[in-house]
């Protein structure tokens, strides 16, 4: 094994990070990971740490799933790839499929269309939803709608729907055409509003606003998170997400769940919709789908909006879309014994319960330490911090402080995320209650250092 600074040296000379200055690796060396096992992730120097993100909000199972990597290097060895395009399939795409349509059973989802992550299925569904408006003689409807805050990956599609200027400003111009709606952020927003319910009408009123301005019959579907992720777990009022579907339907608006994040029990529900109890007529996944261990994802499609395609005899609704890498067999059996697992370990309770005990614990952080504005979360195992110099003005904290913070939470036992002025937290769904304890323990050291 090669030294810290000398593989430290090589990686700011040879490669570039997502989400980060080149210039960073140089001045600020990330962490060398190089081994992980259960919830626990080792670094070059032989650190070990709770993972509380999870890899990147997607390895659900923990990094020592046996049933996903033993199905994984057996079909790397029967059958290491084959494409679907038109003219072939393979046999654990098809078994999959019918998996995951009994998974979506609840969600009215009866379709899949395989992508490799989830930048490409924000991109499948924004092109089928304009897709389904031409088959159906409304080829009008080609805007989009979505929330500020809400984050849907990074190809020109995702990044013009996104809300957050970061991801958006120096790839100007995007896509022309979708506007952004105040999201139901309790801790900042133009109306003031504090009440998460008053706040959610609010919000409500200016998507209603919105498309009455736009004109309807201009708008081929509303983008959203069910509880916005990247962008400082947002958890709206149980109000928002129906309120925004009956507003959709009303419009004939299709509504787009990005559940890139929430599907497969991260909320403490089998996915973010079903905890709001609404159908969305399509939905994006990635990510947890094979628990991180390959690049896979699908856009589930509603019954209804299936039929559209389907019955369609004059030839617009051939679908011009697709990836080299859609219905990966490799990919499918990492899905397939992904999916058993999650089910077996019935994850979204243990999702549920040490959600809820994390987010006691920041909270209690909360009282402790001034730096904390807010804390988020309490749906699940998706939590964040918003740190802020002085609490009165909600003034942004500095860089170096936040820094502080996840360093020392990291030295006392704990990989924590900064993104912006958030800390957030989101831990593999198979952590235990000492696990917990090991998190907040180490953020409470780093706060104190900071403090
Ligand atoms: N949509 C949401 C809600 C996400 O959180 C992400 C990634 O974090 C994406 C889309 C993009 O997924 P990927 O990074 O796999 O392309």
């Amino acid at each position: 094994m090669k030294d810290s600074n000398f593989l430290k040296e090589k990686n700011a000379r040879s490669l570039w990070h997502p989400m980060a200055h080149p210039a960073d690796s140089l001045n600020n060396p990330p962490t060398i990971v190089t081994g992980a096992e259960g919830v626990r992730i080792r670094d070059v120097d032989g650190h070990e740490v709770v993972d509380g993100v999870g890899g990147l909000w997607n390895v659900n199972l923990g990094f020592s799933c046996q049933p996903v990597k033993d199905a994984i290097a057996r079909q790397l060895d029967v059958l290491p790839y084959y494409s679907t395009f038109r003219g072939t399939t393979n046999d654990v795409i098809i078994e999959l499929s019918e998996v995951l349509r009994e998974f979506y059973e609840p969600d009215g989802l009866t379709r899949a269309f395989y992508t490799s992550g989830g930048s490409d299925s924000v991109e499948t569904a924004l092109r089928l939803a304009r897709q389904y408006h031409k088959v159906r003689g409304e080829a009008g409807r080609t805007k989009f709608l979505s929330l500020k805050k809400g984050y849907h990956g990074t190809h020109m599609g995702g990044a013009s729907v996104n809300g957050n200027a970061n991801f958006r400003t120096q790839y100007e111009p995007l896509l022309p055409g979708c506007y952004h709606i105040p999201a139901p952020y309790t801790y900042r927003n133009p109306f003031n509003e504090t009440d998460p319910e008053k706040l959610s009408a609010l919000c409500l009123q200016a998507l209603e606003d919105e498309i009455a301005f736009q004109g309807a019959g201009t708008i081929a579907a509303m983008i959203m998170e069910p509880i916005l992720g990247a962008g400082g777990v947002i958890v709206p009022h149980e109000s928002f997400m129906p309120g925004v579907r009956e507003i959709c339907t009303k419009h004939g608006i299709l509504l787009i769940a990005d559940e890139v994040i929430t599907a497969f029990g991260r909320s403490g529900s089998w996915t973010g919709s079903r905890h709001w109890g609404v159908q969305p007529d399509l939905m994006c996944t990635a990510k947890a789908i094979t628990n991180g261990y390959f690049p896979f994802g699908a856009v589930m499609i509603a019954e209804h909006v299936a039929e559209v395609f389907e019955k369609d005899t004059s030839g617009a609704a051939a679908i011009g879309h697709g990836y080299t890498y859609s219905g990966h067999p490799v990919g499918a059996a990492a899905a397939l014994a992904c999916v058993a697992e999650t089910l077996r370990l019935n994850v979204k309770d243990n999702a549920a319960a040490r959600g809820a005990e994390l987010y006691a614990g920041l909270q209690a952080l909360q009282g402790k330490y001034e730096a904390i504005g807010d804390v988020r979360g309490g749906e699940g195992l998706m939590t964040a911090m918003e740190l802020a110099s002085d609490r009165g003005s909600k003034a942004p904290i500095d860089k170096q402080t936040i820094g502080t913070v996840q360093e020392v939470a990291y030295q006392n036992g704990a990989m924590v995320r900064v993104s912006g002025p958030n800390i957030i937290l989101s831990p593999p769904l198979v952590l235990t209650s000492e696990d917990v304890q090991t998190i907040l323990t180490a953020l409470d050291a780093g706060f104190a250092a900071a403090a």
